[in-house]
């Protein structure tokens, strides 16, 4: 009797440790080894807007941009790697509104604006209004590596990008004729106009986050307008205790609300998670201001958030876990 209790008891420890066991497996592979999430801008674009063979081509461009990164992250290299190798790619597409598609401004120009955040260390760079760098995502990064600043502008970070030995090009590369011709649409409406901004953000196996973003800003912008892109806390952010963050959109309000870093905030000290996080600043500030555009955010434990108030966003994710999408529309 008592040897079938001591079976008994031993047979349920056995069983009991299995089962501790498959659910720990279970937590551990619920944590992805590196994640990326990559946008290419948010507005009102729907399947009537964008003809069959123009989705192919963005899908085409944003998977490869998408795979770059991955493949990174995949051999173990750094989150920070990562977001400009595929940043760069976009940048030198025509299709977005970033490097070689950048937009117009109201006097017919290219002006361009781009930064990178390092969530491990929270060192940060960005140049903004550059009219000759090939790659701005590049020259944000050297500014962040390569020099004691965080922001640099025109003429100035034209001068340092050169000195870094980084493309430069001339100003004429950036016309592209899709472009021009919306500056001309635009100019009749005299309004302005936001779009195609392009942005990614990582997680990578070592446990370190980072996230950038590049755009041409508005077309028939004026004055020597900055939007949130190149504004830290803005429209980037990153840090390995919480979160990084790339946003598109109408940058006044990405500025105002400081949309990145309030992601980052409310997950730090309101102790939500990335998903709340990310609708807590549309619910909240976004749309009630009337801010319209999106955010990609990834966390420190992988968990992503795709959030827009516009009828499309150009979005992709990658997971080490192989979860993959690609979308445009709502
Ligand atoms: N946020 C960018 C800006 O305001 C534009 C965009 O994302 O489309 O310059």
């Amino acid at each position: 009797m008592n040897k079938k209790i001591v079976v008994l008891i031993s047979v349920s420890f056995i069983l009991m440790s299995f089962v501790i066991g498959y659910k720990e497996i279970n937590i551990n592979n619920n944590k992805p080894q590196y994640v990326i999430v990559i946008h290419g801008g948010a507005g009102y674009i729907s399947a009537k807007s964008v003809s069959k063979e123009k989705q192919k081509k963005y899908i085409a461009k944003l998977n490869e941009a998408l795979m770059k990164g991955k493949e990174i992250l995949e051999k173990g290299g750094k989150a920070l790697d990562a977001v400009e190798e595929t940043i760069k790619i976009l940048e030198n597409s025509p299709l977005f509104n970033a490097g070689k598609g950048a937009v117009f401004t109201n006097n017919g120009k290219n002006e361009l604006d781009a930064s990178i955040m390092d969530g491990q260390t929270h060192n940060a760079g960005a140049v903004a209004g550059v009219i000759d760098i090939k790659n701005p995502i590049t020259a944000a990064r050297a500014v962040m590596e390569k020099s004691p600043h965080v922001l640099l502008s025109g003429n100035g970070a034209s001068v340092f990008a050169k000195n870094q030995g980084l493309e430069i090009v001339k100003p004429k590369y950036f016309y592209t004729k899709s472009k021009w011709k919306r500056l001309q649409k635009v100019l009749k409406k005299s309004g302005t106009e936001k779009f195609g901004t392009v942005g990614c953000v990582a997680l990578d196996k070592h446990g370190n986050l980072a996230a950038g973003t590049s755009t041409g800003g508005m077309t028939n912008k004026k004055y020597g307008r900055i939007g949130d892109s190149p504004i830290i806390g803005a429209g980037t952010y990153a840090d390995n205790n919480t979160c990084a963050v790339s946003c598109t959109g109408h940058g006044e309000f990405f500025i105002r609300y400081a949309i990145a870093h309030s992601i980052s905030a409310i997950i730090e000290h309101k102790n939500l998670d990335v998903k709340s996080a990310a609708k807590y600043v549309f619910e909240k500030k976004l749309n009630p201001a009337k801010g319209a555009g999106g955010v990609i955010v990834v966390d420190k434990n992988g968990n992503i958030a795709i959030e827009f108030n516009t009828s499309g966003m150009f979005r992709a994710y990658y997971k080490s876990s192989g979860e993959k999408e690609i979308l445009m529309f709502k």
